[in-house]
């Protein structure tokens, strides 16, 4: 009987598996093709008497459906398998991250510290919130210099009474130096890089924080002739073999003779352009001998030692090297910005 051969079928259908492509074609061509099963019923199925052609029509209907989805549904469930077998990256990660980029301050400042490690500086990080003594009073800043003033540096506590005692936010790394010479014997060639703070308007050219890479070397026989030297070796590794240097006489508290550094103008070679204001020439460091005075307050005979101190800002040198001319975009991280630094090393 025809109904009977249906509900077999039927059975039969609700059953298939196929492992790959091949095994549901091979179903598709014995159910549903011209020649298939379902085809041959229906052959069958205009030879049934009248009165039984509808509730035979609606089986054949149902089995056809059933047929239909369930070879559709083994195709799907074979091709899923497949392209997933094929695509399987296991070296893939399991979430998207993007690649990042060092920061221009930390690319500028890791080539200062490699230029000066090769020269045999060794690194030393002293703390950010430091004490009067060793800012300013070890460093021979007078009692009235402005530095300590609410107006140029940020106090954690003032001491009414001593102030010395007074905690800060250091305005320089050249504390981080007292803090090596008070626990360290000469030699001592020492690089202290890291951050500094000072009660400044934010503007293109001035921030409340900024970061600097101050040297020391301290030994018998230290000259003004070593630290020229040094200075100019840097110069050239940091700007190009053909830079020039220049020391002009200037002030800072903590060294005698003290000099400000300017190297010829990497733009123009010296010419004079728009960037150096016309002179050839542009300042990138503070440098002198060290006073007597911070070696004695350090426990250093300053009759057996002299030394030499240098300091920059890293940011400045970051201008000059990339041209960065408004010193907020490193502090505001823009990551359009940021992302320039992509391909630097
Ligand atoms: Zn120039």
């Amino acid at each position: 009987m025809l109904t009977d051969k249906i509900d077999e079928l039927l059975k039969e259908v609700s059953a298939l598996s196929a492992k790959n492509a091949e095994d549901v074609e091979q179903l598709r061509l014995k159910y549903l093709s011209k020649k298939g099963e379902i085809n041959a019923i229906i052959a069958d199925f205009r030879n049934v008497a009248k009165e039984e052609k509808r509730e035979l029509g609606i089986k054949i209907n149902e089995l056809k459906k059933a047929a239909t989805d369930k070879i559709n549904a083994l195709r799907e469930q074979v091709e899923t398998t497949e392209t997933a077998s094929e695509s399987l990256d296991l070296t893939r990660t399991a979430y998207p991250v993007d690649l990042g980029t060092r920061h221009p301050l930390t690319l500028v400042r890791n080539e200062i510290i490699d230029i000066f490690q090769r020269m045999g500086f060794t690194l030393y990080n002293g703390p950010e919130v430091d004490d009067d003594k060793h800012v300013f009073t070890m460093l021979n800043f007078a009692a009235d210099h402005p530095a300590r003033d609410m107006q140029d540096t940020f106090f954690i506590s003032q001491n009414p009474n001593d102030v010395t005692k007074n905690v800060l936010l250091r305005s320089h790394t050249s504390g981080d130096e007292a803090h090596y010479m008070e626990t360290h014997e000469p030699p001592i060639r020492v690089l202290c890089p890291g951050r500094v703070y000072r009660n400044e308007a934010i503007s293109a050219r001035a921030h409340c924080f900024f970061h600097q890479v101050e040297g020391l070397y301290v030994d018998k026989g230290v000259s003004f002739t070593d630290l020229k030297q040094v200075l100019l070796t840097f110069a050239r590794e940091m700007f190009g073999a053909d830079t020039k240097i220049r020391l002009r006489p200037s002030f800072f508290p903590f060294t005698e003779p003290s000099a400000e550094m300017d190297i010829s103008c990497s733009i123009c070679g010296g010419k004079g352009c728009n960037f150096c204001k016309h002179t050839g020439w542009v300042e990138i460091l503070g440098c002198g001998m060290v006073d007597p005075h911070d070696l004695a307050a350090c426990n250093i005979d300053p009759e057996v030692y002299t030394g030499y101190a240098f300091g920059m800002g890293v940011e400045r040198i970051a201008n000059l090297k990339y041209g960065v001319n408004d010193l907020r975009l490193f502090s505001e991280n823009d990551t359009r910005f940021l992302e320039e630094f992509q391909s630097a090393y």
